[in-house]
């Protein structure tokens, strides 16, 4: 992570915290609150509880997230992705949390005509974005890279929990993991009988019921153009808000390009797209994380109608052209900050 990354994360997560200590006179102030703060997925996470339960719940979610983090992570030799990227196509046992991820992933490339692809991983490797040594690969290598890229490579068995991966595939579940690590603290928070929490994820948001004086969450959506600013605020309760854009994780080269890691699995490239963020809002945290990745690929014209079928989700996106996009279920809970009240507004 870099310096500039690490100080962003830092700002996006107090402004998180401001915002849900707003309006303190009106938070019930015999619900006792209880926080953990920790460094996991390559992100800084606070989680907040309230009630005389939080404070073990909070910590069983903390386990659960860096327990999945050593199963999930890409990079780490021990994790169950890193053994069943070396396998050499061999048929693999996973965990069920690895198989739901995989059997999930599928879905939501089928409905996304292929735009959210976890088997792009050998190509995002290439460019460094889970290493951050960047390079720019050359069109050969990228070609070669791709030929390989595809979710027919992936054989799941859900039954027996085996998959095996042909033609020399490779996953990454870096675009979805940290939706279903804030959908698996959610369950384990409410198992322990807490009503009233959030989490902050680094640019995913999982809320728990709600504030604890029973009104809802305001949850900000980060200006993708400078992290101390808000594009404006939702007010949610038991939902998920995970917002993904191409300012989050980036290089630049000599000339001044910008690289970005959410990369279209058609071109190999870094995504062109004239979304400058997108926010998804919605009950699944998982399938907000892998939603936010996929119509930022697939930019405005296609995410409009991808909402307007499933319209199981809400979304905010913030176009190139000072255009906000807004499901008619989330615009009467958004609230444009100062700078963005003059965009122009789109329900869709
Ligand atoms: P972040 O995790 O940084 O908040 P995202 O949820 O949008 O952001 O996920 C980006 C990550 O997803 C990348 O770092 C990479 O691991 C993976 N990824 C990039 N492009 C795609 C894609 N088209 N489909 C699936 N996963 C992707
Ligand atoms: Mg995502």
């Amino acid at each position: 992570m870099t310096y500039k990354n690490i100080i962003s994360a830092i700002l996006s997560v107090s402004l998180i915290i401001i915002l849900s200590s707003c309006n303190s006179q009106s938070i019930d102030n015999t619900a006792q609150e209880s926080e953990i703060d920790l460094f996991a997925m390559d992100t800084y996470m606070s989680l907040k509880a309230y009630g005389t339960t939080g404070e073990t719940a909070l910590q069983k979610a903390s386990d659960k997230i860096k327990a999945l983090e050593t199963t999930l992570s890409v990079t780490n030799e021990e994790s169950e992705i890193f053994r069943l990227n070396s396998a050499g196509g061999k048929k693999t046992e996973i965990s069920s949390d690895t198989a739901f991820l995989i059997e999930r992933s599928l879905e939501i490339n089928k409905e996304t005509n292929g735009a959210f692809d976890i088997t792009l991983y050998p190509v995002t490797k290439e460019w460094g974005f889970t290493t951050g040594s960047y390079k720019i690969p050359s069109q050969a290598r990228i070609d070669e890279l791709l030929a390989n890229v595809g979710s027919d490579n992936i054989l799941l068995d859900t039954d027996g929990n085996y998959v095996s991966l042909k033609n020399e595939a490779n996953i990454d579940l870096g675009g979805i993991a940290k939706g279903y690590a804030g959908s698996c603290a959610e369950d384990i928070i409410k198992a322990e009988g807490v009503t009233s929490a959030i989490l902050n994820m680094g640019g995913n948001v999982q809320t728990i019921g709600t504030k604890p004086d029973g009104s809802s969450w305001k949850v900000g959506i980060q200006d993708p153009s400078d992290s101390t600013q808000l594009v404006g605020t939702v007010e949610v309760a038991d939902k998920a808000v995970v917002t993904s854009g191409g300012y989050e994780r980036y290089f630049e080269d000599e000339l001044g390009n910008i690289y970005w890691h959410i990369l279209d699995p058609k071109t190999g490239y870094s995504a062109k797209t004239d979304i400058i963020s997108v926010t998804v809002i919605g009950s699944d945290g998982t399938t907000c994380d892998a939603l936010s990745t996929s119509l930022f690929v697939m930019g405005t014209e296609k995410s409009v109608d991808y909402l307007k079928t499933y319209r199981n989700h809400d979304a905010v996106i913030v176009s190139n052209d000072n255009t906000l996009y807004i499901t008619k279920g989330i615009i009467n809970e958004f609230k444009a900050s100062n700078e963005f009240s003059g965009y122009k507004i789109i329900t869709i």
